[in-house]
């Protein structure tokens, strides 16, 4: 699983909520947490569009 922002490696771990717990993914580097619920909230061309370009933006910098 690699993180949606910052590409590095997330974890599958519990979180414990103020009602319940859950489990998801959290990113090591930038603590990005992702569950199946954000996920799928996520499945929009626009959400997608905004991660495309920030992975072209990373990349032109990475080749300087
Ligand atoms: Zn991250």
């Amino acid at each position: 699983m690699r993180c949606p922002r910052c590409l590095s490696v997330m974890v599958f771990q519990k979180f414990y909520g103020p009602h319940e717990h859950f489990w998801g993914w959290r990113c090591i580097y930038c603590g990005e947490i992702l569950d199946q619920t954000i996920m799928e909230n996520r499945n929009d061309p626009k959400r997608l569009t905004r991660v495309h370009e920030h992975l072209l933006s990373k990349a032109r910098l990475s080749s300087l």
